[in-house]
């Protein structure tokens, strides 16, 4: 049976890079464990009076090359193992970037679509409260992740900020922009999946034929990943969400499929000359050239890698291939490009987004946008280098990155003295 618990799933990964390396256990160990793991329990009163206690964590992976970051999701399959390996996965993600941040990840287990808005809005209240001692702008910093926003982002900064009896907008990232958000951090992440995209593709020589890409999830990733390479002219032939898939050869239009969605229609009720209805799961098996995954972990397994007919896969989720699933991808030659590289925008941008706030000096939109491509572009630069060095894939040469970086640290503060 396949091992679908994403923190193992990152120690084969670091393993195996390591022993790549030539790394001895002792120099990288520190890396297997967090450094720390919170779990609160969040008691909420539910608007019927009832109370009801939600269960939540703060995972802070590493901290050598400064305060941790990482985001904070609200979903019913939350659990430790996966905060952790997104934890880790941050530790990485902002060392491929050269952004001086550690990793950290949080979660809530919950189904937020089942509270009322004053209901998530004192769950996340609570939950602030209850992780306030562990961060902080100089400790650690959320953002949104899957089911959070840059409202839930307000939630938290302003329960921070009471706490510490003045505003401090630097404890979180992705926040709504009239209290210190930065311009362009909403499309940061799916902004820089794309510049990865179109990178990746010219190395591997895709770029001489008009592409066609499919994207699983339409949330802040999937959603203005699909938009950006609609606007751009590129044929977007395939999209899903939670609640289906659409399929169109000539192309779907993203600006209306996005627009039913925002109205409240589903996906599986969006009707348009062309546009077949296809199962959920069929996004990531159709005959497309760039698979673009922006769900959830653990989509592409041993289960469907065989059927995969993308020609490259750029990875905008956090850990959509499994382990083993990976290695039969790379037997049948389609590269993955991984998210610590591909997904890295949006967290260079919250570093820009909390640099502006503890200056309280604010950029103006290319400031952001230039800065961002700038950064997108060495990290992709160094991941080739490692890739070509080792003669390996795409993943593992942005595992040499981050570890080679957050080692070199470690090394320098000596912090197990
Ligand atoms: P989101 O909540 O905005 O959107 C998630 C999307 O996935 C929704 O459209 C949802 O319908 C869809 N989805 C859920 N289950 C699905 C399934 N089984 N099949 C198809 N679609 C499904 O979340 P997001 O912020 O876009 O995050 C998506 C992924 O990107 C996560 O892995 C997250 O960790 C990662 N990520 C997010 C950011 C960010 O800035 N928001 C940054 C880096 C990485």
């Amino acid at each position: 049976m396949e091992n679908r618990n994403p923190y193992e799933n990152m120690l084969s990964v670091l393993n195996e890079t390591c022993t790549m390396m030539g790394k001895k256990e002792s120099e990288y160990v520190f890396l297997k464990y967090p450094e720390r793991e919170v779990k609160v329990s969040v008691p909420v009163e539910m608007d019927d009076g009832e109370i009801r206690v939600f269960e939540g964590y703060r995972v802070q992976h590493n901290s050598a090359r400064g305060p941790y970051k990482g985001g904070l999701r609200f979903h019913p399959n939350t659990d430790l193992n996966e905060v952790k390996a997104l934890a880790a996965w941050m530790s990485f993600k902002c060392a491929v970037a050269d952004i001086p941040f550690g990793g950290s990840k949080g979660g809530i287990t919950v189904d937020p679509t089942k509270l009322s808005k004053r209901e998530l809005e004192r769950l996340t209240r609570n939950f602030t409260e209850r992780i306030a001692p562990v961060i902080g702008p100089e400790k650690d910093i959320p953002a949104p992740d899957v089911n959070t926003n840059s409202e839930i982002m307000g939630w938290i900064m302003d329960t921070y900020s009471r706490l510490a009896g003045s505003p401090r907008p630097g404890v979180v990232t992705g926040k709504p922009i009239e209290i210190g958000g930065s311009l362009g951090r909403t499309a940061a992440t799916a902004a820089g999946v794309c510049m990865i995209a179109h990178k990746a593709i010219a190395y591997v020589g895709l770029d001489k034929e008009e592409n066609r890409f499919a994207v699983q999830g339409l949330g802040n990733v999937g959603g203005l990943t699909a938009q950006i390479l609609y606007d751009g002219g590129h044929r977007v032939i395939c999209v899903s969400d939670v609640n289906g898939c659409v399929y169109n050869e000539k192309g779907l239009n993203i600006t209306e499929i996005r627009a039913f969605l925002a109205n409240g229609g589903k996906l599986n009720e969006y009707k348009a000359e062309g546009v077949q209805q296809l199962a959920r799961e069929a996004v990531l098996t159709i005959d497309c050239d760039v698979l673009i995954p922006c769900a959830l972990e653990n989509q592409i397994t041993v289960e469907n890698a065989d059927k995969i007919r993308a020609k490259i896969i750029v990875e905008g989720a956090n850990g959509p291939t499994t382990y083993e699933a990976d290695k039969i991808l790379a037997s049948h030659g389609i590269p993955v490009i991984p998210d610590i590289l591909a997904n890295c925008g949006g967290v260079v941008v919250s570093y820009f987004e909390w640099v502006q706030d503890l200056q309280n000096f604010y950029w103006s939109e290319k400031e952001v946008n230039d800065r961002l491509t700038e950064k997108m572009s060495a990290a992709f630069h160094a991941v080739v280098d490692m890739k070509e060095k080792y003669g390996t894939t795409f993943r593992k040469g942005a595992y040499a990155v981050a570890i080679n970086r957050i080692i070199v640290a470690e090394n320098m503060r000596k912090s197990w003295h």
